[in-house]
């Protein structure tokens, strides 16, 4: 390709969507991606004898990527959200809350790659928090606005859902019909009914039925560790694989995008990446950052125009800022039946009681249930080994044998508030290969998020001892740890270029050829709905916008 019209940096969920939606209507994009292909078929060894110890295979480490300032002390009074084992104790000695990750993959495909693939569409007050509860902010738009989006998007990806939409209206059926639950989440159902909550088919992007070329899940229940079966509808599968079959669309791998260059009358001129051995400087019209809620205010931070040292397309002085991360909390218990729990569909299920903003008794914002057994990775035997199970020689086989495949966990995810000290910015003491200022990740969190996840931990109990777990052995949670897979907001969309970053249709409010088209634009977290969904529905309109301008 010679000079493309749009350049897109990262190709995650919002990313690969934008560039398909673009490359589908004729425009030529440049996708510049700092991280390498995976091949599904080679590089996820779910069938090799290390499979349970290798996570997720990241060919670029996760780890080491972004600093963190020191967390909050933690409290006495709060000692019930430690997170904790029955063979080992509290998880995590500190008296202060623990940085353990900030799990983003650097590669084609993005964080999806890693995904587990719940679908979720927003609740629709949840994009009203300002105007209706007085926290967080409104979004620019409302359900009914990004409705087709999500049609298009789930379309896309192959969400297989349910046919009753609850709340979430639609205008079409899902692609594909809800899979069956396995018996562990049937179990976990029962314990649900038994308190009066309800316990339906979670939207995910697993397949239930060949489509679009693919095969159907296999439920072997390994998504976060990269679907080998290729029906986990991840970004690279099928955006990408859309986008660059249109003939209109370019990827660059290995070039990692270093900094945006100011041009004259408020428009982006360049981009410069840097590969192994030099730098490359790439012109275009348009240029969209989708680099993950993390690393696109860095990148922005650390691409001021000339005279400034604010970064760019930061006049509201937002970038960086309302950065939200994952709320959760996980229970996990022996069940005194075999439910052969070390198989099934991660999260083939939810309790979607408590997501509205005002659903749980006394503090604003939602959250949601799902069974978390794969997510907390007690699927296979070297986990059951370490963290189920203990002792050692004929007594511990005895006892393998016995439990293995008894293990039931049950998770929570809710809203995470905008708070002052939750941001990012650049490190000043730490850079990276190319000289660069890190992202530092400051995470606080207030006593109403605290109060939300003692809901959260205090329900995940309740459901699992309606269940039939006469003993819970596992405990683990936000609030002694920052682990967060789901992050939003430091690039905040809305209508004032005062109080946000970019406009609904994530352009700068200032840099007209610029857009934001990741996580990075929330203006609020939801109740617990995983993002992805949303994200690739926010970038598909963004796209659409855009196509009325070029
Ligand atoms: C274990 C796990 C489970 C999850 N489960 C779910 C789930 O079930 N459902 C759900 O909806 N969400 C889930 N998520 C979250 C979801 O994957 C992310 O929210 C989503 O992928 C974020 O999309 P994004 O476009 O904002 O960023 P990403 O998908 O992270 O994409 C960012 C892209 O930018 C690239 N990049 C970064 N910096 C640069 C640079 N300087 N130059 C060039 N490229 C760059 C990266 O390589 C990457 O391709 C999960 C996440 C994890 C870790
Ligand atoms: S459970 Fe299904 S979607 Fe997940 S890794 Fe296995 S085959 Fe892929």
């Amino acid at each position: 390709m010679t000079r493309p019209q749009v350049v897109v940096i990262g190709s995650g969920a919002g990313g690969a969507a934008f560039a398909w939606a673009l490359a589908d209507a004729g425009v030529q994009v440049q996708i510049l991606e700092a991280g390498p292909r995976y091949d599904p078929l080679k590089d996820y060894l779910l069938a090799s004898n290390g499979w349970e110890q290798q996570g997720f295979p990241a060919k670029v480490p996760i780890a080491g990527r972004q600093t963190h300032a020191p967390l909050q002390l933690l409290e006495n009074r709060w000692a019930d959200l430690r997170s904790w084992n029955h063979l080992t104790g509290h998880s995590l000695a500190s008296d202060r809350r623990s940085f353990l990750a900030y799990n983003h993959v650097i590669g084609v495909g993005g964080t999806t790659l890693h995904f587990t693939g719940e679908s979720h569409r927003m609740h629709p007050l949840a994009m009203q928090m300002q105007s209706r509860f007085d926290v967080a902010a409104d979004w620019p738009f409302d359900y009914a606005e990004l409705e087709p989006f999500y049609v298009e998007a789930e379309r896309l990806i192959g969400v297989a859902g349910p046919s009753d939409p609850g709340v979430r209206t639609r205008s079409a059926p899902y692609p594909l019909p809800a899979h069956n639950l396995s018996y562990a989440s049937q179990k976990l159902g029962k314990g649900c009914r038994k308190l009066g909550l309800s316990w339906t088919a979670n939207p995910v992007a697993s397949l239930s039925r060949a489509y679009d070329g693919r095969p159907p899940c296999n439920y072997c229940g390994n998504c976060t560790r990269g679907c080998p079966r290729l029906d986990k509808g991840t970004a690279d599968l099928t955006f990408i694989a859309k986008a660059l079959a249109t003939g209109n669309c370019t990827i660059t791998t290995g070039a990692y995008v270093l900094r945006l260059l100011a041009g004259s009358n408020d428009r982006v001129k360049a981009v410069v990446y840097g590969s192994t051995r030099r730098q490359h400087r790439v012109e275009a019209d348009y240029f969209a950052v989708a680099c993950g809620a993390v690393e696109t205010p860095r990148l922005l931070l650390n691409s001021s125009p000339a005279g400034s040292s604010d970064g760019l397309a930061n006049e509201s002085g937002l970038v960086g800022r309302n950065f939200m991360e994952t709320l959760f909390w996980a229970s996990a218990g022996l069940h005194p039946e075999p439910l052969g729990s070390h198989r099934g569909l991660p999260s083939d299920a939810i309790c979607w009681d408590y997501n509205a903003p005002d659903a749980i008794p006394g503090v604003v914002g939602g959250c949601r249930f799902s069974p978390s057994t794969a997510e907390a990775d007690l699927i296979g035997p070297i986990n059951y080994a370490r963290r189920v199970v203990g002792g050692w020689g004929r007594s511990h086989k005895t006892s393998m044998r016995e439990q293995f495949g008894r293990m039931l966990a049950v998770g929570g995810i809710g809203e995470n508030l905008p708070d002052e000290r939750s941001f990012i910015d650049l490190d000043p003491n730490e850079k990276d290969a190319f000289d660069l200022p890190k992202a530092r990740i400051h995470s606080h969190l207030a006593a109403t998020e605290i109060e939300r996840l003692d809901f959260i931990a205090k329900t995940c109990r309740r459901i699992l001892a309606a269940a039939g777990v006469k003993k819970v052995i596992e405990e683990y949670g936000s609030y002694d740890a920052f682990n967060a897979t789901h992050v939003f907001g430091t690039c905040r969309m809305g209508t004032e270029a005062k109080t946000s970053v970019v406009d609904s249709s994530c352009r700068s409010h200032r840099w007209r050829n610029l857009l934001v088209t990741d996580a990075s634009v929330f203006p609020s977290s939801g109740g617990g709905e995983s993002p992805a969904l949303t994200i690739s529905a926010i970038a598909l309109r963004a796209a659409r916008k855009l196509l009325h301008s070029i």
